[in-house]
């Protein structure tokens, strides 16, 4: 049944984890599609700006005439390639900072609230003719250059879009005082990237609905099932227990029952009738093991009772002189083994109210136990004291009880599980109906013990 038990428990945690995967798994996929989806929705946005926007239109005519015009310079060689690029970035420093703020009013226009960082860079360059073409900047071998726009770092870089631009530019240039036609086919490449502040706070706000819903779907199956397991346990540990009184009360009926059966299969003996003492020792004998049925019986009864169900009538009783009468029977108890029973009282002349028949069952629960649980030579301390309630201590230096069991040990029917104890008889009520009897009286019963030193009971009741 325990190795059921484990199965079930590794297998439902192996299941939890499966599900937690799969769930974790169908997160991160929405994660990316409502990224990508966030990111599209902006990038067509962008891309709505630059194309329809007339003041960024007309500060890009400026670089590129200015660019064209260079080009010329390079092509009827009154300029080089670096002067080309230096030219380029010395007119676009001129005007990028209009273009920025040009382009932050196009975005609060257009309705985006996130801000946006937004650049263009060129890739290449390149001069063509009919015969050669000359690359005057190719992105691979040169630093990136960015024409308009802020710089990003490259980590968070998102693409926007590649454009590509051909065009035939003619010009007269004045070489040698005469005018020359000077044609260009040019092709030039850019790239737009842009840096979205906060996206992934964006994209997180679209998914708090579903990300709270998982989470709380994953604590439902989680408590479900811990529960389930934890009910599993309880309801295994009850049939144990239950398992465990139906053999004790079976192991303590048979001895009784065995002897009934002998003493009546006595009483036919012809033998046996003719003799009038074996007779009534038979007789005797029957009588005995009856009321010893009788006494387990109603030790099953009575000693299951609840502490609301115990029915209390107290009486006002002179604690020392209760106490000893308790004492003096318990000593009259005979016992296979040497038992010396101490007495330490520190409550003169004080009155209690209490049921005495009732505590005296729980005191000789435990006094009993106190021998039951000892060795040969049985030593017990019985100490009782007033420190504003009554406090009664009785201390035994047998078997002891190890720690992990004190917490159960006054519940139903337990008993603690070690094979040396194994012919020691028991039901496991009796500290349960002591625990009962002490809370009907409204005080408390505690243990204190170490495994093969000594236990000690501590019982308060409270003097009014
Ligand atoms: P039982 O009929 O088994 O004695 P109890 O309810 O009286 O039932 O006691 C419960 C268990 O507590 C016992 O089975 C025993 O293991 C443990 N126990 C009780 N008293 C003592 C003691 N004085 N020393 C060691 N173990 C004890």
């Amino acid at each position: 049944m325990n190795k059921k038990i484990n199965i079930l428990i590794s297998a439902s945690i192996l299941g939890l984890l499966a599900l937690s995967l799969i769930q974790g798994y169908l997160i991160n996929n929405t994660y990316k599609l409502k990224k990508e989806a966030f990111i599209n929705d902006t990038r067509r946005s962008i891309s709505r700006i630059d194309d329809f926007s007339p003041t960024l239109d007309s500060l890009s005519n400026i670089w590129q005439e200015d660019l064209l015009t260079t080009l010329t310079d390079y092509k009827v060689k009154t300029a080089t390639k670096t002067d080309v690029i230096n030219n380029l970035q010395r007119v676009i420093d001129s005007i990028n900072e209009l273009f920025k703020q040009g382009y932050q009013k196009e975005l609060l226009k257009n309705n985006i609230p996130y801000g946006i960082k937004y650049h263009k860079s060129v890739k290449h360059i390149i001069l063509m003719d009919s015969i050669s073409n000359d690359t005057i900047y190719d992105y691979k071998k040169m630093p990136k250059a960015i024409i308009l726009g802020d710089s990003i770092p490259v980590k968070n870089e998102l693409y926007i879009s590649n454009t590509l631009w051909e065009t035939d530019h003619l010009d007269t240039r004045e070489i040698d005082g005469k005018a020359v036609n000077t044609s260009l086919y040019l092709m030039f490449h850019t790239e737009d990237v842009m840096d979205i502040d906060g996206w992934k706070t964006e994209v997180f706000k679209q998914m708090i609905g579903l990300l709270m819903l998982s989470l709380l779907i994953f604590c439902f199956v989680f408590g479900l099932l811990y529960y389930s397991i934890k009910n599993l346990i309880t309801q295994k540990k009850i049939a144990d227990i239950k398992t465990d009184f139906v053999n004790n009360i079976t192991h303590e009926l048979k001895t009784p029952l065995t002897t009934l059966s002998l003493a009546s299969e006595m009483l036919k003996n012809p033998l046996v009738k003719k003799d009038s003492q074996h007779f009534d020792a038979t007789i005797n004998t029957i009588e005995r093991q009856n009321k010893r049925l009788q006494k387990l019986i109603d030790q099953v009864l009575s000693n299951s009772l609840g502490y609301k169900e115990i029915k209390l009538i107290k009486k006002p009783v002179e604690i020392e002189a209760y106490l000893n009468t308790v004492l003096d029977d318990f000593s009259l108890i005979p016992y296979t083994k040497n038992v010396t029973l101490n007495r330490v009282f520190l409550a003169k002349n004080k009155v209690i109210k209490i049921d005495k028949f009732y505590i005296t069952t729980a005191l000789l629960n435990i006094l009993e136990n106190a021998v039951k649980y000892s060795n040969d030579d049985c030593v017990i301390t019985f100490n009782a004291e007033i420190d504003s309630d009554l406090k009664i201590s009785i201390t035994d230096h047998g078997i002891g009880i190890s720690e992990e069991n004190h917490k159960h040990l006054f519940d139903k029917f337990y008993r603690v599980e070690d094979k040396a104890l194994h012919d020691v008889k028991g039901l496991g009520l009796g500290l349960y109906y002591s625990n009962q009897i002490v809370k009907a009286h409204h005080g408390t019963i505690t243990v204190k013990s170490e495994k093969d030193i000594k236990t000690t009971f501590i019982i308060t009741l409270p003097i009014n």
